[in-house]
């Protein structure tokens, strides 16, 4: 296999085990569809789980001699990480595009947060040795040292593929632990063949990152219990996550999980009304609503409500809608696959059989899923208490603050919420009553920012990802400590 291909026609054929390309320990393959065309235009192998077992043998043997590796020996591996993503970018922008349907503003962004992710790992440092006095012990000096975990299992979505590999993987290794990835079956290349491909031509050290490809449903089990894996960083459904949660609690294997979310958007009626329609529209078709922020439900004060509804109906009609492997213009492009597909579709017809109406939208061409306005919702219609995962924006209207909140936590989720509202006091105060792990005022609630917690609460997750909360979870505190005179035991005459 040549590294240097790395157009969607490539050879993908084959998994990243110790630094070789390999073939699977079986003949099965995945085929991998531009979602736009619904067309094949290559496969990846599908490994089993002899192949998760070598590709864990091989993290587990290369991780002693990468954490004894200086760190700036490292670091500059990871900085030629860096620059392999950014000397690839129309390659990478192409496979977006005819992985995942990603329009080009869209696979900017994408690529522009994943060399973010890469740029994070290069400024993390695990806190220098720490060594205090013994409050307890008299004579006693304790020193903490901060230790990678050692092999890190990664399993990825197909929504951001790219970047919610790299988010893990990159601070992982630089902070000198080994990765298996497993990225999502939509996605296997920009979530992880491609990532192998920069890592080999970035110089990464044999067996500090493995990829293998294939189905959750056949690999997973094994991947999530490897004895080996000491952290499993997995984002996902909640569904799946409290599996994987569950397995790797067999092995005692921390869970590190980024899951589902339904985030709430308030407007107020102290918001600005166009800049909150905009914010809002971005919000919910922003990558046709596949993001686990995006707003999944409008809360809207009523004073408002008309006027929003319209506001959100012209932008959703203003979208230019097409196949964004073709078109650099497209700005909303397939959903990824047919179950996304129809369930979108199921939630549109159970909230309009619930009483809802229909703005704009509510049907689908292919994997087009026209962007869809629902008005007169209630939290309770299927569009607004399921984690519906597209671009559906139902509009719930709410009288006051105290209503507005209680609507927002009337979710199993926690992930994301924005707020609307000119008052910045007024808005901190809801902010603070919301049960999420982050809530954006004046914004929507699609934020990623590397120097800021990313995570969540309730069923969306556990743990949080950058800076010093991604050290938290991918090093272990040693307690070594150095007693300097003699103790007194109590126990001898
Ligand atoms: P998913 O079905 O849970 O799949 C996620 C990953 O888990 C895929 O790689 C999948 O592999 C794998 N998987 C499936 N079954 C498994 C099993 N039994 N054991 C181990 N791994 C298994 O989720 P998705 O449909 O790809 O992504 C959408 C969901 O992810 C949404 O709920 C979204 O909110 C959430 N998400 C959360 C965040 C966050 O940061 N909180 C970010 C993005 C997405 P296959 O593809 O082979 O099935």
């Amino acid at each position: 296999m040549s590294t240097h291909e790395l157009e969607p026609t490539a050879d993908w054929s084959q998994l990243y085990i110790d630094g070789e390309w390999c073939d699977a320990s079986s003949d099965e393959t995945i085929a991998v569809e531009n979602p736009s065309k619904r067309e094949a235009f290559t496969s990846v192998p599908a490994a089993s789980e002899a192949d998760v077992d070598a590709a864990y043998e091989a993290a587990e043997a290369a991780q002693p001699a990468w954490a004894e590796t200086p760190r700036d020996e490292r670091t500059e591996i990871v900085q030629n990480l860096r620059s392999q993503l950014n000397d690839h970018y129309d390659e990478i922008t192409t496979l977006l595009a005819t992985e995942a349907g990603t329009p080009s503003y869209r696979a900017t962004a994408e690529f522009a947060t994943a060399t973010g992710d890469v740029e994070m790992a290069l400024n993390l440092e695990a806190p220098d040795e720490e060594v205090r006095q013994s409050p307890s012990i008299p004579d006693k000096d304790n020193h903490v040292i901060y230790e990678p975990v050692g092999v890190v299992g990664i399993i990825s979505p197909w929504n951001f593929p790219l970047h919610l590999s790299l988010r893990a993987l990159a601070p992982a290794i630089a902070l000198g632990n080994t990765v298996v990835l497993k990225p999502a079956t939509d996605t296997p290349i920009t979530g992880g063949l491609l990532i192998a491909k920069l890592c080999e031509l970035a110089g990464v050290p044999d067996g500090v990152v493995n990829v293998v490809t294939g189905r959750g449903s056949a690999i997973g089990d094994r991947f999530v219990e490897h004895p080996a894996a000491r952290v499993i960083s997995f984002t996902g459904s909640t569904a799946v996550g409290k599996d994987v949660a569950g397995q790797a609690g067999r092995t005692l294997a921390q869970p590190a999980l980024e899951l589902g979310g339904n985030a709430p958007f308030i407007v107020t009626d102290e918001a600005d009304l166009e800049k909150a329609a905009r914010a809002g529209a971005f919000g919910s078709f922003f990558h046709q609503g596949q993001v686990c922020i995006s707003i999944n439900r409008h809360l809207v004060h009523e004073s408002l409500y008309d006027e929003y509804v319209d506001l959100l109906v012209e932008h959703a009609r203003s979208l230019t809608v097409g196949d964004p492997s073709e078109d650099d213009r497209v700005t909303f492009g397939p959903v990824q696959n047919e179950a996304q597909r129809d369930d979108l579709i199921e939630y549109v017809e159970a909230t309009l059989e619930a009483g809802a109406t229909l703005e704009t939208g509510g049907d689908a061409e292919g994997l087009f899923v026209e962007p869809t306005v629902l008005s007169g919702c209630t939290n309770e219609m299927a569009a607004a208490c399921n984690e519906h995962f597209g671009p559906i924006a139902p509009v719930i209207p709410f009288s006051d603050d105290q209503e507005a909140l209680e609507l927002a936590n009337d979710t199993e989720y926690g992930l994301s919420a924005a707020i609307q509202c000119e008052d910045e006091t007024r808005a901190r105060e809801l902010a603070d009553g919301i049960d999420a792990g982050m809530v954006h005022i004046n914004d929507q609630p699609i934020n990623e920012d590397h120097n800021a917690p990313f995570g969540g609460v309730k069923q969306s997750g556990l743990g949080r990802y950058h800076g010093e909360w991604i050290v938290d979870e991918l090093t272990e505190p040693k307690w070594i400590s150095v007693q300097h005179d003699e103790r007194d035991y109590l126990i001898f005459e």
